[in-house]
């Protein structure tokens, strides 16, 4: 089974993913997160992607691209889900090519639909367990799931949000109409608990 998952930062992309992985056996790709392990490793690639990060501006397709294809190759022939790839149509129109080149078609394509207003209030509540990677949207003192500590990310302060969000919604509509001229796209009320709209994500795969 090969997914790309679409949605506004915040829209539960993530949380989803962990969710999937539990009942599905497939590996998740985020780009978000390949980033982070470089910034946090201070690699070369982590160096030219962190200004742009802590901007809440795209990283230049070129990087992104690179990187993304370089973890597709790792994983043969295993089901993948993408995460917050693509992000712009010259993205999916790479993704694309690469796909059609190795002869693995998308499957489906999910997008988590939520209003901006939301979003705001979620990432301003946004914390992140170091231990067990769980996402939670409350004020906790330590994560309900492992008593692990929880940490807040750089981008998820309000001026880094709004950027986030205005360049979400430069991009997104060509996106979307791209995914549902192929006949792929599906898209889901995101709003409610997780294993709410994980019913619905479950019904779509
Ligand atoms: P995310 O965790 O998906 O919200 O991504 C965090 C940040 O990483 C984004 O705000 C971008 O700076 C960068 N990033 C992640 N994925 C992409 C992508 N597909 N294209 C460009 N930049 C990306």
């Amino acid at each position: 089974m090969r997914l790309v998952l679409l949605g506004a930062p915040g829209s539960g992309k993530g949380t989803q993913c962990a969710l999937i992985k539990n009942k599905f056996d497939i590996v998740q790709v985020s780009t978000g997160d390949l980033f982070r392990d470089n910034v946090k490793n201070n690699t070369p690639l982590g160096l030219q992607a962190k200004k742009f990060m802590d901007a809440g501006q795209l990283v230049p397709n070129e990087i992104v691209q690179n990187m993304l294809a370089s973890k597709l190759d790792e994983l043969g022939d295993k089901s993948f889900m993408l995460d917050g790839f693509p992000r712009t149509l010259a993205q999916a129109e790479f993704l694309d090519d690469y796909l059609a080149r190795n002869n693995k078609p998308l499957n489906a394509v999910i997008f988590f639909d939520v209003d901006d207003k939301e979003i705001i209030t979620r990432l301003s509540k946004r914390l992140t367990c170091k231990s067990c990677g769980k996402i939670h949207n409350q004020n906790y003192s330590e994560c309900p799931s492992c008593g692990g500590e929880l940490f807040k990310r750089d981008d998820d302060n309000e001026e880094t949000v709004k950027n986030r969000l205005k360049v979400f919604h430069e991009n997104n509509n060509a996106l979307l109409d791209f995914y549902r001229n192929k006949g792929l796209l599906h898209v889901i009320k995101a709003v409610g608990s997780p294993d709410v709209i994980f019913e619905r994500v479950s019904d779509i795969l």
